[in-house]
């Protein structure tokens, strides 16, 4: 038993399960390669501003479709370079794919910050602060336009640990995010004691923001009481007018969401960008119902 830990310390057998074994063993192994070789991509989705309508940060979502087996989840072969030992390469290919994008698209007009996903146990990299003040060392705008977004539960696996390493990457001037707030254990008085500047709620809240009052009341008050500890507050999973002229109404300060815009690639964000220009009016008209 203990030669085959050994020979693979990331996978538990457990009998019946030999096919989805296979497969893990399978998207591990090919994932390495896929680091190596650029065979991920990253997409861009926009989050605006939700008073002006602009545009002014892109989350950096990755994507893997994987020559055999298609198009493979983030939260699937995350969680398998977690458990793989291989989170910190992904999260340092990513980080440098997304600055290489952003130089590209700064040239090309676009003026947008950037949000990179952390994983958990990039929490617990000592190297990661220094690893993102060299990987933006010539970023065009000040450092609180990179914004990193760190699950609720995350943080709260391992507050200690995870306060060193927040620390650290609060001297570098990032903004840091509470990602898919709502989904986990903690409460915005255990928050008020982390170095984080945002709160992103999470789009369960969100998607049926315009027909659930229970929803709608939670986003409130959620809100409000961030606001009241200084935090700004975004909200994800915006999927119809109403529920960003709910959101504008209540002071949320920015909005992302497939009715704003879908993820897009690196290349398609300057056409995404007047797209949503365009789209300015309709984005900032308010709502009669509750003016
Ligand atoms: P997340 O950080 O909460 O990202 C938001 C997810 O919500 C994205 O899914 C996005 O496509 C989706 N989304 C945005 N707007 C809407 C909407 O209006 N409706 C619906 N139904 N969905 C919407 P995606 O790209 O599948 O990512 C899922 C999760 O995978 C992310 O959740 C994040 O936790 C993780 N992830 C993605 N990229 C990365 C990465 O580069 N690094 C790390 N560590 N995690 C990542
Ligand atoms: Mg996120
Ligand atoms: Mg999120
Ligand atoms: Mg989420």
């Amino acid at each position: 038993e203990q030669a085959e830990n050994h020979a693979a310390p990331f996978t538990r057998y457990q009998p019946g399960q030999d096919e989805s074994h296979l497969r893990e063993l399978k998207l591990i192994t090919d994932l390495h390669t896929a680091i190596l070789n650029n065979g991920l991509h990253m997409n861009y989705q926009p989050k605006l501003d939700s008073r002006t309508g602009e545009l002014v940060q892109v989350e950096a979502l990755v994507r893997w479709v994987h020559p055999e087996l298609g198009f493979i989840s983030p939260e699937e072969f995350i969680f398998l370079a977690e458990q793989s030992g291989q989170i910190h390469d992904l999260t340092a290919h990513i980080l440098q794919r997304v600055a290489d994008d952003a130089r590209q698209w700064h040239r090309r007009g676009v003026d947008a910050g950037v949000a990179i996903n952390l994983s958990a146990m990039d929490l617990t990299w000592p190297a990661l602060p220094r690893y993102i003040a060299d990987t933006f060392r010539d970023w065009h705008h000040s450092m609180e336009r990179i914004t990193l977004e760190v699950t609720e539960s995350a943080l709260m696996d391992d507050p200690e640990e995870a306060m060193a390493t927040l620390n650290r990457l609060r001297d570098l001037g990032v903004t840091l995010s509470v990602d898919d707030f709502g989904t986990g254990y903690s409460s915005l008085s255990q928050l008020r004691m982390l170095p984080v500047q945002e709160l992103k709620i999470d789009k369960s809240f969100v998607l049926k923001l315009d027909s659930e009052p229970q929803d709608q009341l939670i986003v409130r008050s959620t809100i409000d009481m961030a606001h009241g500890l200084g935090l700004k507050v975004v909200a994800e999973g915006i999927e119809n007018l109403k529920a960003w002229q709910l959101l504008q109404q209540w002071g949320c300060n920015l909005g992302q969401g497939f009715y704003l815009s879908r993820p897009v690639a690196a290349g398609a964000l300057p056409e995404t960008a007047r797209a949503l220009a365009a789209r300015n009016q309709e984005l900032t008209q308010p709502n009669p119902e509750y003016s």
